[in-house]
């Protein structure tokens, strides 16, 4: 199952309610809460480079190929976060390799949503 459905239904387990993809907020986030005014990421380490997480290695062979892209992608969610918070949104990042760990992201989410 894709890291972000099972975000998603951890979530709604716990007793959120959320919107999805509000293509009207910065980076799209993938769950949105209107009310408390916080979005939350899911993302893959590789794809926004999680640093210091193994998932994150660029090939070397391919390094000029990747490397690039996933700088761009790294900018790119990093400027989401900062307009973001400019607008009064506060925005969590839950990375791929956090969700084998069930309880404990499910701690981390409970602080940031209350
Ligand atoms: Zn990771």
């Amino acid at each position: 199952m894709k890291p972000e459905v099972l975000v998603r239904r951890l979530v709604h387990k716990m007793g959120f309610r959320f919107r999805l993809h509000r293509r009207d907020l910065p980076g799209t986030p993938d769950l949105v809460f209107p009310k408390l005014h916080k979005v939350i990421f899911v993302h893959g380490c590789f794809w926004h480079q999680h640093a210091n997480c193994r998932r994150s290695n660029i090939p070397k062979t391919r390094e000029d190929y990747w490397l690039p892209k996933l700088t761009r992608n790294v900018k790119r969610d990093r400027k989401s976060r900062m307009q973001l918070s400019k607008n009064d949104w506060k925005s969590l990042v839950i990375w791929e390799c956090e969700i084998k760990n069930p309880v404990k992201l499910e701690a981390k989410i409970r602080k940031f949503l209350t």
